[in-house]
């Protein structure tokens, strides 16, 4: 599976700047970027984050305020997706085997996929193009999700440490440790991707 779940956009109050929709963007896509799914808090939260009109809004500015059409994304899809667009009509993102598929529509996941190491895999033709136009073989993308992946696996850690009874102090203290080295090395990576 490519992400734990769909992001769906709900039914928000219309701007007059398609900026202000930033807070509705994050919300609705859990501070992920709509395409490969890294946390804002790897590029500096939400101020690292960028808006990308999913039918690019050079091609068609009619959908600069779509809210519909807007992804919130990570600087690196954001540049890489620009405004590559096939065809002349903004209702059709791909012919089957190129252009985009909406991050909120669920047919994703039938294009694009993860394996155990974090890399976004082709599933069809259409998963190989977004992978080449979206550059989501970058190293980078691997290097979020096992950060993420880390932090996932540390929480049922601490949750299964919780339930140790006390004649385990040994594995309980290599357990915390553990924990506090984990910490203390997502608190640099953090850091490091700063924007
Ligand atoms: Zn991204």
């Amino acid at each position: 599976m490519l992400r734990k779940g769909t992001p769906v956009r709900s039914v928000v109050a219309a701007q007059t700047t398609y900026r202000a929709y930033k807070e509705d963007l994050r919300r609705d896509f859990s501070s992920r970027c709509g395409y490969c799914d890294a946390l804002d808090e790897f590029f500096g939260g939400v101020r690292g984050y960028q808006i990308d009109h999913f039918a690019p809004k050079s091609l068609f500015p009619e959908w600069l305020l779509e809210y519909r059409n807007l992804v919130y994304s990570c600087p690196f899809c954001n540049r890489a997706k620009s405004n590559k667009w096939i065809g002349d009509d903004k209702n059709i993102p791909n012919d089957g085997s190129s252009g985009f598929v909406d991050p909120c529509d669920p047919d994703l996941d039938n294009h694009l996929e993860r394996d155990n190491h974090g890399r976004i895999r082709a599933k069809t033709d259409l998963g190989r193009y977004m992978i080449a136009n979206l550059n989501l073989s970058l190293i980078r993308h691997q290097f979020v999700w096992q950060t993420q992946k880390m932090d996932e696996l540390l929480g049922e850690l601490l949750e299964l440490e919780a339930r140790l009874s006390a004649d385990t102090e040994h594995y309980r203290s290599v357990l915390q440790e553990i924990a506090r080295v984990t910490r203390e090395h997502r608190e640099y990576r953090r850091r490091a991707f700063e924007a």
